[in-house]
């Protein structure tokens, strides 16, 4: 190693002594000869820069992060990365022209975007079936030698540019997807010395996207199937179904080019998206039939009228299937919550293999982020209405408390929210916006929370705000956990999973607990006050003692431990 690797930390910060002291202990496990560290630094670290010393260090790397937001964010602080994001952010240049239309803002707003545009078209010509490719596409090779054409299109322009950059940003479904499905056609540009995955916590929720099945009615109808054959219980009874529908598609594939209307007239968009649903289901029955113990069919999902509208087979342990998605020589893992062992565990990788760095304190002072664990009830799905009302009533004088404030709270699921709406004293219900990821009215989080922004009293109601939200300075000055977030064991996979890995199910809870905490102290000048009602908290601090990470022992009262 020539230089130091903070030698390496991008030029236009002055780097913090936290994250001088991490860099070093990060450098030190990289000379004891660790290829893959786990980096636990709470908000306001700056963990990004510290991941992009490390991407600059070596040379070439993947960055990943799990959402739109922290990509903008990396973009803003660290120009080198070349960051790839999704067609539905990017104007279809062959749509525009067969609409004629030539503004790409007016493309956008009109939905004209790469996610709708067929890149690839089967046609006939002369009597033969040829796939055309959109004149707009650029190659790799051509962005790679800068011969592309100006007009080409944008999306393939920024991910070519990516690819065949040193330095690459990513979201993980992009990444995952090229991992996954593309490796081949992108071999010469994934050689990489480091992979940075940022919020890696989320891994694991990120790679079961890519196993498993999702079987929807919309689709045993396409198949012709009969639902009521099937066990929706029953893992055979699944695989049978998964091999029917495959089975299905390939059948309507063969009829519909073998008809004279499609001799005449041959439809391949139609060909290519019933094909690509038959590699799916032909895939994921293979994937399942081949490890039948490591599978659970979760419980189907049925629409009010009892009818059935979807069913999952997920697997139980991802380890298997984790190695397909880290490939680089070097991997660094970075989460403001993450436990070694659990996370080892989950991945697969061999503890002894990976060495785990702890930041040893919050850059925020305590005074700015106290937390109240005041102990109303214990909340669980036996708990008496007497319980969940006492629970209710303080949540009421919180809220008179900080009557001239914005403030969030927290539960663990969409009916805990409605029955807290419902017990609330009428003044203070007026004051409580209801924000899921998907809401009633069709409202996006980002639209309920603007709405938030625009009262000075509002105050955030919800079960899904746990993660990936930013109440920042007067957002939110105090926030209610009113229910600790257990994973919801009656849902099959995770009974499973909890069964397997015992240390899953706390390291789960413990991770969307502590993510909790932070979603209203974003820097160093901001400050709110955390009230923790149900006094199961105690439990999952008890069982969870050695997953808890140091920039957490203070607030907790943990630090004589
Ligand atoms: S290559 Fe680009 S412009 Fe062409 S169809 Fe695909 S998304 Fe649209």
């Amino acid at each position: 190693m020539i230089l130091s690797l903070l030698e390496k930390f991008p030029k236009q910060f002055t780097p913090r002594e936290i994250q001088k002291d991490l860099i070093s202990q990060i450098e030190q496990e990289l000379k004891s000869g660790y290829k893959k560290i786990i980096l636990c630094a709470p908000t306001g670290v700056g963990k990004s820069l510290v991941g992009a010393t490390i991407a600059s260090y070596f040379d070439s790397s993947f960055t990943v992060t799990a959402s739109k937001h922290l990509q903008d964010q990396y973009v803003k602080d660290i120009p080198f990365l070349k960051s790839v994001k999704g067609k539905q952010n990017f104007p279809c240049l062959k749509l525009m022209s067969s609409e004629n239309v030539d503004n790409s803002r007016r493309a956008m707003r009109w939905g004209l975007t790469c996610d709708k545009g067929q890149c690839q078209e089967r046609i006939s010509k002369n009597g033969k079936e040829i796939i055309e490719v959109c004149k707009f596409k650029p190659t790799i090779k051509q962005v790679e030698n800068k011969a592309q054409d100006s007009s080409s299109c944008t999306y393939y322009l920024q991910k070519y540019d990516a690819l065949v950059a040193k330095h690459s940003l990513w979201n993980y479904h992009a990444f995952f997807q090229i991992m996954k499905f593309n490796k081949k056609l992108f071999e010469d540009y994934l050689d990489r010395k480091v992979s940075i995955f940022d919020e890696a916590h989320k891994i694991e929720d990120q790679i079961i996207q890519f196993v498993g099945f999702d079987i929807f009615s919309g689709q045993i109808d396409e198949c012709n199937l009969n639902s009521e054959k099937y066990d929706f219980s029953d893992l055979d009874s699944m695989i049978k179904l998964t091999d029917d529908i495959a089975y299905s598609y390939a059948k309507k594939i063969k009829d519909i080019k073998e008809s004279p209307v499609f001799q005449n007239e041959p439809d391949y968009e139609l060909i290519t998206r019933l094909e690509r649903r038959y590699d799916k289901a032909a895939q994921a029955k293979i994937d399942i039939a081949d490890n039948k113990d490591n599978f659970v069919v979760n419980d189907p999902i049925r629409d009010i009228s009892g009818n059935f509208r979807t069913i999952s087979v997920k697997p139980i342990d991802v380890s298997k299937f984790a190695k397909t998605f880290f490939e680089t020589e070097y991997q660094i893992f970075m989460s403001a919550t993450i436990d070694k062992n659990s996370f080892c565990e989950n991945m697969g990788l061999a503890k002894d293999d990976v060495a785990f760095v702890d930041a040893p304190k919050s850059p925020f002072q305590i005074e700015n982020r106290r937390i109240d664990l005041l102990n109303i009830r214990r909340l669980s799905y036996g708990s008496t209405e007497e319980d969940e009302i006492e629970v209710i009533k303080t949540i009421d004088r919180i809220l008179d408390e900080h009557s001239s404030e914005r403030g969030l709270i927290l539960t663990s699921s969409i009916p805990r929210c409605q029955k807290i709406l419902r017990f609330l004293s009428p003044k203070n219900t007026r004051r409580i916006r209801i924000c899921h990821s998907n809401n009633k009215d069709g409202k996006t989080q980002d639209e309920i929370i603007s709405e938030h922004a625009s009262d000075p009293t509002g105050v955030l109601l919800s079960s899904s705000l746990w993660e990936g939200v930013d109440l920042k300075d007067d957002l939110s000055r105090f926030q209610i956990i009113a229910k600790v977030p257990y994973p919801n064991y009656k849902e099959k996979r995770t009974k499973a999973k909890m069964d397997k890995f015992p240390l899953w199910y706390t390291s789960k809870t413990l991770t969307k607990l502590l993510q909790g905490f932070g979603r209203s102290i974003r820097s160093e000048d901001d400050w709110a006050k955390t009230y923790v009602l149900d006094t199961a908290v105690n439990n999952v601090f008890f069982k969870a003692q050695q997953m808890i990470p140091k920039a957490y022992y203070d607030v907790l009262g943990m630090e004589n431990l």
